[in-house]
């Protein structure tokens, strides 16, 4: 049987960075969320620190990075109701 994982949920406001990573292992990452009561990699307590996707990226290692994206297309982003503009192609000179 497995034992299951309990997570502290964790708010993040709009447009702010909400993927949390235990600094201790840096092989943990979740996204709006904490494991309770430590990481489940190396027990560390308050271990975690939140970043955004793309400051992961630039300094985690590529198992972090995958990690990173895959809990972020884990919570489905809420609605943008935005107009983007359309992408113009330049003629190159
Ligand atoms: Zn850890």
């Amino acid at each position: 049987m497995a034992h299951e994982q309990t997570f502290w949920p964790v708010d993040a406001g709009n447009g702010e960075p909400d993927l949390w990573v235990c600094m201790s292992c840096l092989s943990e990452v979740y996204k709006r969320k904490v494991p309770m009561p430590h990481c489940p990699t190396c027990q560390g307590v308050s271990t975690y620190e939140v970043f955004d996707l793309a400051s992961i990226k630039d300094w985690g290692t590529d198992e972090l990075v995958a990690k990173a994206e895959e809990a972020s297309r884990e919570v489905p982003p809420p609605p943008v109701e935005s107009f983007a503009p359309p992408l113009e192609e330049q003629p190159a000179e």
